[in-house]
């Protein structure tokens, strides 16, 4: 029964997040959507399998800039979130996935010079995108 609720609670909050694979959401967002007529997921589970799915690289776990809040966006795709680096843009919100190639320099010269290491699963870079920046023009 305890393995049965566990499974359950794990794919409603999988199929939450592929449902807003575009959208970023809060733990507190995710433990809203997890308490409804269908589910009743308690909050320590929802923050539990987060903290799994990031570890999994099937999340990116971010502070969201102006708010500080802690966002995650879910990455069906890629499942390699805490490989690489991302960017968001200001406006839309639209996460971005960056090639790791992109930062190797980058990497390599704050090891170098610096002796610090990107977290790779936790960085945003905050960008602009063309749709956006299109639209403010
Ligand atoms: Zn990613
Ligand atoms: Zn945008």
């Amino acid at each position: 029964m305890q393995g049965e609720y566990k499974t359950r609670s794990r794919h409603a909050m999988i199929r939450f997040m592929k449902e807003n694979a575009e959208k970023r959401f809060t733990a507190g967002d995710l433990v809203k959507a997890m308490n409804n007529d269908e589910n009743k997921v308690n909050r320590s589970t929802v923050y539990r399998n987060l903290e799994r799915l990031c570890k999994e690289g099937k999340l990116v776990k971010y502070k969201e800039a102006g708010t500080n809040a802690t966002c995650y966006q879910y990455s069906e795709t890629h499942g390699q979130c805490h490989k690489h680096i991302h960017a968001q843009c200001s406006v839309c919100g639209k996460i971005y996935h960056l090639d790791n190639a992109v930062f190797e320099e980058a990497a390599k010269r704050m090891k170098n010079d610096y002796n610090i290491t990107i977290d790779y699963g936790k960085s945003v870079l905050i960008c602009l995108c063309d749709g956006c920046k299109n639209k403010e023009q």
